[in-house]
């Protein structure tokens, strides 16, 4: 962000550029202005991603261990099945297990941008110690921050918006699912036991000095976000993210790279709405949403309700989106569910990025140029799911190589193309 400032392009600015077809100066301004984040710590070999206006709206897959299921050779199947599959970045999440161990081995075998949730290792270490997290010191929360650091990790959730202040307004604004961000509520609890203020908020200007010795993004949490659409875009909602939007003034004042979580779960109607409130509150910080989630009831198959809810949003302005799995609500992914996540979310993406680039939309004019043509191999190589959709093909072979087996003889393209022909040879 500062070589930007001084009208400078670096080695990511060009990548980026060339990368995503975008132009350099229009780049550079933007990282400048903090209106694009470029996610790579400086101690990370990886490629960089950029994220915000004007770039393509990026995707990410959270993978990690719970308490309950450490299995860190599964942790890597499934880091490796989102790249695969296209996911920009991954986030480590794990909360079991050996934390640092896991970290480190997914970033030495999936060389791809991560992002992780620091208090989560202070609140395990907490655990290890046979203590309450509520006892954790400033000094351990730091700790965890620059030991992720000194990894590499490229962008760091912070919930520096929950403060002190937020807490009190939590006693007094009730809501029906209450908190369901894991370091909101550690940060929350925290504040009410310790009667303190939130230490990263308290010392901000110290964690963003940690952060840019990194050149590393802070993705300030939306620890209050809604758990549930009665929940949505209320009074804590609100009043975090223009918290969060100060914050993101004093990172950019710092040169540290700054960007925005979002919520959650919100209706429909919201969505829009939502996107441009944070991009107003955040003078049009990067957003990364989590969904949003549509519906509340579609357990099972919530990678479909969070697809929904990211075409949206990604319409309306929101710059990268966390995919959500079938699993969500019910239980850890796995592999299966990763893959699917990726996929929902990605196609979410995509809806919105061929509106916007040439050559994702390409992929789709070529698509249905091989659908008219009945040229089943390039159809099939085109799939966002390739394997998937052979599978399928396969399984169920038509009697005629020509169609496949939905309507056949009846096969309305077929039919038309063999009368159009017609004398034509
Ligand atoms: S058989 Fe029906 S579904 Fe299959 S390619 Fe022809 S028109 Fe499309």
């Amino acid at each position: 962000m500062k070589s930007a400032k001084n009208g400078e392009y670096t080695e990511e600015m060009r990548y980026i550029a060339k990368k995503e077809g975008v132009d350099i100066e229009k780049l550079r301004r933007a990282v400048a202005k903090g209106h694009v984040v470029i996610l790579r710590n400086t101690k990370h070999n990886v490629e960089p991603v950029g994220v915000g206006s004007g770039l393509r709206v990026k995707v990410n897959a959270n993978i990690g261990t719970s308490m309950d299921i450490v299995n860190v050779e599964a942790e890597v199947r499934k880091a490796k099945i989102a790249k695969k599959y296209g996911a920009d970045t991954i986030m480590d999440l794990s909360t079991g297990g050996n934390l640092p161990e896991i970290r480190h081995r997914i970033m030495k075998e999936v060389p791809m941008v991560i992002g992780t949730v620091p208090i989560y290792e202070a609140a395990w270490q907490m655990l290890e110690r046979k203590k309450a997290i509520v006892e954790m010191s400033e000094d351990d929360m730091f700790n965890a921050v620059e030991s992720h650091l000194r990894d590499g990790v490229d962008f760091l959730t912070i919930h520096v918006g929950v403060t002190r202040e937020a807490v009190e307004k939590m006693k007094k604004h009730p809501r029906v699912v209450g908190t369901v961000s894991r370091g909101g509520t550690f940060h929350a609890a925290w504040i009410l036991h310790n009667d303190k203020e939130n230490p990263f908020y308290e010392n901000y200007d110290y964690l963003l000095e940690l952060l840019a010795e990194y050149d590393a993004t802070i993705s300030l949490g939306d620890g209050l976000r809604p758990g549930g659409l009665p929940d949505a875009t209320d009074f804590l909602q609100i009043h975090e993210l223009y918290t969060i939007g100060r914050l993101v003034k004093r990172a950019r004042e710092k040169g540290v790279q700054a960007m925005v979580e979002g919520p959650g779960h919100i209706p429909i109607d919201q969505i829009e709405a939502n996107v441009k409130m944070a991009k107003i509150a955040t003078d049009n910080a990067p957003f990364y949403v989590l969904g949003p989630l549509v519906t509340d009831i579609a357990s099972g198959y919530d990678h479909i309700t969070a697809a929904i809810g990211g075409a949206i949003a990604a319409k309306a302005g929101a710059d990268f989106l966390c995919y959500v799995t079938p699993a969500e609500h019910l239980a850890l992914p796995n592999e299966e569910e990763v893959k699917l996540g990726v996929i929902a979310t990605r196609i979410a993406a995509h809806a919105v990025n061929l509106t916007r680039f040439e050559d994702e939309y390409k992929w789709d004019y070529e698509m249905s140029k091989a659908r008219a043509s009945l040229r089943w191999d390039e159809q099939l190589n085109l799939s966002i799911d390739k394997e998937n959709a052979i599978k399928i093909r396969k399984e169920r072979y038509p009697h005629s190589p020509q169609v496949c087996t939905m309507c056949g003889e009846f096969c309305a393209i077929k039919i038309l193309r063999d009368y159009l022909n017609e004398g034509k040879e």
